[in-house]
C-alpha cells in the first residue's frame, strides 16, 4: 500500500501547505481520502511529477474507485465536486463509490424523507450530497455511476442516496469498492464537532508461498508436491516425513494504514485498533495551544502520539497543521518528546509526500523535495 499526501494544512491553505487530500494506492485500486479545496490542482500535479520522476507509480483516474471523507468540513471536501465534473469532461465510465460519515438522527430523517434535524450542523455531509447532486453530481449528468453513500460507524448504520428520484434506502453494510479482494475499509469512529470517522485501510492475511525450489531439489513428484501444497505432510519411502509447514514461508500478517481526518486525541475507533504499521494522524496545534486542541476538538503533536502508543502503531505520521505553526520541526520535536516506545517512529508530512508499507510491514517516508523524493 502507498498513501499519497497532497495536503497538510489545516483549515486553510498556509505557505507550502495546502488543506487535506490524500490518495491510498493499492493491488486493488485507489482510494481517495478527502478532497479539499483545490484537490485536482494538487492531483494533477503530483501525477506530473511521479510521470517526471517516478515513471513506474501511475495514480491513474480510472484507477480510483472510492472518495472516503473524514468529515464534512469544507476543507476536506470542497474540491471533490469540481473533480468529479474533470472525470465527466474526461469521459470516465468506471463507478465510483462516495462514502461519508452523518449521524443516526440525520440518517433517519433522510429515510423517513424528513427534513434534517434543526441541529444539523451546516458542514453536514446530506447537505453538501444533496447541494451537489442540484449543481449536477448525479450519474445521468457526469455520464458515470456514482454510489452516494452515508452512515455512522458507532452504529453501523449506512444508507444510500439516489440523486434521481430522492430515494434513500437502508444498507445491511457499508459497501466496499467494486472488486476490491485484497484490501477492506474499515470507518473508525473519531471525536470531532461534527460526525466524523478515520479510515483504515487493512490487507488481508495471506498464506505464505510454496517453496517449488525445496521440492523441485528433493526430487518430488508433482502428487507429493500437490500434498505438502495443500497442507498434507508426506512420508518418503526411506520414511522420512516432510512436514507442509517446512515447505511455506511465513504468513503475511495484515497490514494496517489510518488516516485520522480530523479529531480529539485517542479517539474511541482508533484506540480500539490493535496494532497498526502507520498511523497519519492529525497534529492542528503545539502545546502552547493545547487548550484549542481540547477546545474544538483537534489533537495535539503529544496527543497524536498518545494516539499512536493507544493502537500500538509502528509509525506515526504528523499531519493538519495549523496556519500558526511556521516550522513543522517544531511539531515534530514536540512529538518526539513524548513519552513512546523504542519501536514508534515518528515523521512529519509535507505536501506531495508518499508513505509506502510493503507486504512485510516496512515503512518507507518519502518526502517531495521539489525535485523528486527522498528516502
Ligand atoms: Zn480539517
Ligand atoms: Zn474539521
Amino acid at each position: 500500500m502507498e498513501l499519497h499526501i497532497l495536503g497538510t494544512a489545516s483549515a486553510r491553505p498556509a505557505g507550502a501547505r495546502d488543506v487535506s487530500g490524500s490518495l491510498l494506492s493499492c493491488d486493488d485500486g485507489i482510494a481517495v481520502i478527502d478532497a479539499g479545496e483545490g484537490f485536482q490542482v494538487r492531483y494533477a500535479r503530483h501525477r506530473k511529477n511521479l510521470k517526471n520522476h517516478q515513471p513506474t507509480g501511475s495514480l491513474r483516474a480510472a484507477r480510483i474507485d472510492a472518495v472516503c471523507l473524514t468529515h464534512g468540513h469544507l476543507d476536506h471536501t470542497w474540491g471533490l465536486l469540481p473533480w468529479l465534473q474533470t472525470m465527466a469532461l474526461d469521459r470516465r465510465n468506471k463507478p465510483l463509490l462516495v462514502i461519508g460519515p452523518s449521524s443516526p438522527d440525520v440518517l433517519e430523517a433522510l429515510l423517513a424523507s424528513q427534513p434534517l434535524p434543526s441541529d444539523a450542523p451546516p458542514a453536514e455531509l446530506a447537505r453538501q450530497f444533496h447541494s451537489w447532486h442540484a449543481l449536477g453530481a448525479t450519474s445521468a449528468q457526469l455520464g458515470y455511476g456514482v454510489r452516494w453513500i452515508l452512515g455512522d460507524a458507532t452504529t453501523d448504520f449506512w444508507v444510500e442516496l439516489d440523486p434521481v428520484n430522492g430515494a434513500v434506502i437502508k444498507l445491511d453494510a457499508m459497501p466496499q469498492p467494486a472488486g476490491w479482494k485484497s484490501v477492506k475499509l474499515v470507518p473508525l469512529p473519531t471525536n470531532h464537532t461534527v460526525p466524523s470517522c478515520a479510515w483504515m485501510f487493512e490487507s488481508k492475511e495471506k498464506a505464505g508461498k510454496f517453496n517449488r525450489l525445496k521440492a523441485a531439489e528433493l526430487r518430488l513428484t508433482s502428487h507429493q508436491q500437490t500434498e505438502l501444497g495443500q497442507g498434507r505432510d508426506v512420508t518418503l519411502e526411506s520414511g522420512e516425513i516432510l512436514t507442509s509447514a517446512s515447505f511455506r514461508s511465513p504468513a503475511l500478517q495484515p497490514r494496517r494504514v489510518i488516516v485520522s481526518g480530523d479529531t480529539a486525541e485517542q479517539s474511541s475507533g482508533i484506540s480500539a485498533v490493535d496494532g497498526v504499521d502507520v498511523l497519519i494522524h492529525e497534529a492542528t496545534f503545539l502545546e502552547a495551544t493545547a487548550s484549542h486542541a481540547t477546545e474544538h476538538l483537534h489533537t495535539t503533536a503529544k496527543g497524536a502520539v498518545r494516539t499512536a502508543v493507544a493502537c500500538k502503531a509502528k509509525h506515526l505520521v504528523l499531519t493538519h497543521f495549523s496556519a500558526r505553526i511556521k516550522d513543522g520541526s517544531t511539531a515534530l520535536n514536540e512529538a518526539r518528546d513524548a513519552p513512546s516506545p523504542e519501536s514508534l517512529s515518528i515523521t512529519l508530512a509535507n505536501d506531495g509526500d508518499r508513505i509506502q508499507v510493503d507486504p512485510q510491514g516496512a515503512v518507507a517516508h518519502l518526502s517531495w523535495t521539489g525535485n523528486g523524493w527522498a528516502a
